[in-house]
């Protein structure tokens, strides 16, 4: 894996260097100077040798600075007193993914827990992986207890082995947002868990701990709760721990789910997907309170980061199709990736957009610039080393989590909002999991639904 071998012979080169020049130093030091040498190298594509030929390499202080400044320009020119953050780099082959734009999803193993045995779902998955091997298990967490040991291997395999379980907790719950942000007032239908697309930004690497993809057999009891649980108006969806239709041919979930909602016609219910599987959407029947979401980024950011995916005109697409039927349809452009081109590059999705579908077929739009948390920069790191999302400027935010530095964000917004203004009308639109000075700057182009 070519990827691989370069970045791994970048960071050999970087850590002998360090160990050669900086032997004066601690170990936390010169882990901070490895990382810091090992990113400018990267980014700008310079031997690391070069990057420390003028600097007095006696004076850590000084030595850092530079090197931040070098590594940050924006950020340090904006900000002083920026925070970011240099963990310990590690890459190691086993956990890179190998050949992401060759994937595809055939499970070989589907876990069934005993309570789901006789279920459709089970039967519809065991028919359409006829060689996958089956196994009934008491139940996942019985399951779990004796197979503890979960690593970044065993989550590039996840999409070799599916469980399909009788979920009895956590049906749904308010979405918690971040910290410090304004929310949305979302809840989450906490329907299936794991996604067999491979984004590199994907929060799930990091947070997943079952090595497999989970969906629940037992619907039912995500209507029968759901009467207890629901409120006026919400608006709540699947998607937040998977991608909500990427297998609907075979779980069929939208049908019950469409068939449940027209009950509640003050209620409205996001299918959140970055698929074209919407042939059952568009052979049922609906109550117009069901809304098809697409995450929608430029054809090269789904190129280099979004591996698996259907490509940005088969989502205008199928947008375009859910339209027709009479559902609205919401966009995401989250995460809005920051490269260089980004300004024609979302200009160009947003026009391609709004030439396909009328504004008010469109429900909402939301934006929110990319971010995560600190450790998912190790993840990403290890599955994708020659990722480029990474070599922008990602420094610890309002919440804690790794964002582009506040006038970026803002340099951000300004360009989506005001190229959206031209087309959207009044249609509501909101800043994803941003911090409120923010949204203030922007009040008047922003409603939330
Ligand atoms: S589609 Fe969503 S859930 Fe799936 S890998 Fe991409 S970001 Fe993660």
């Amino acid at each position: 894996m070519r990827v691989y071998k370069k970045e791994s012979e970048r960071l050999k080169k970087v850590q002998s260097i360090v160990k050669s020049r900086f032997s004066h130093l601690g170990i936390n030091k010169k882990q901070e100077i490895t990382r810091l040498l090992y990113e400018i190298s990267k980014k700008e594509s310079t031997p690391p040798l070069s990057i420390i030929q003028d600097l007095d390499l006696k004076n850590f202080d000084k030595i850092k600075q530079c090197l931040l400044k070098r590594r940050y320009p924006f950020a340090h020119l904006n900000n002083k007193n920026f925070k970011v953050y240099l963990p310990n780099i590690k890459l190691a082959y086993s956990s890179a993914l190998k050949n992401p734009k060759d994937i595809k999803f055939y499970p070989k193993r589907l876990f069934i827990e005993r309570s789901a045995s006789h279920s459709n779902l089970a039967s519809r998955f065991i028919k359409s992986f006829r060689n996958a091997s089956v196994f009934n298990i008491k139940s996942l967490k019985d399951y779990l207890g004796n197979n503890r040991n979960f690593a970044i291997e065993d989550y590039n395999k996840r999409c070799d082995t599916v469980f399909i379980t009788s979920q009895i907790h956590d049906l749904f719950k308010r979405c918690p947002c971040t910290k410090n942000a304004i929310g949305c007032n979302y809840h989450i239908f906490n329907l299936s868990f794991g996604c067999m697309f491979e984004c590199t930004y994907c929060y799930l690497q990091e947070y997943t701990n079952v090595p497999g993809l989970i969906f629940p057999a037992n619907i039912d009891r995500f209507f029968k709760a759901f009467n207890s649980y629901k409120r006026p108006g919400m608006r709540i969806g699947t998607g937040e721990f998977s991608d909500s239709l990427m297998l609907d041919h075979i779980t069929e979930y939208s049908l019950p789910i469409v068939d449940f909602f027209k009950k509640y016609p003050k209620i409205t219910f996001e299918f959140k997907t970055k698929s074209l599987n919407i042939d059952n959407l568009l052979k049922i029947d609906h109550a117009g309170n069901i809304v098809v979401a697409w995450s929608m980024n430029p054809q090269k950011i789904i190129d280099e980061n979004e591996f698996f995916t259907p490509s940005l005109s088969k989502r205008i697409l199928g947008a375009k199709q859910c339209a027709e039927a009479g559902y609205k349809v919401s966009i995401h452009f989250d995460p809005v990736i920051y490269f260089n081109g980004w300004q024609k590059g979302y200009k160009k999705v947003i026009e391609l957009l709004f030439n396909a579908i009328k504004p008010k077929h469109i429900a909402w739009i939301s934006i929110g610039t990319l971010r995560f948390n600190p450790n998912v920069k190790k993840t990403i790191e290890m599955r994708f080393p020659g990722n480029k999302i990474l070599d922008q400027e990602l420094v610890i935010g309002f919440d804690n989590k790794l964002r582009y530095p506040y006038p970026i964000r803002h340099q951000v917004y300004d360009f989506m909002l005001k190229t959206l203004s031209k087309h959207s009308g009044k249609m509501p639109i909101y800043l994803c999991m941003e911090e409120t000075s923010m949204w203030r700057g922007f009040k008047d182009y922003l409603k939330l639904p």
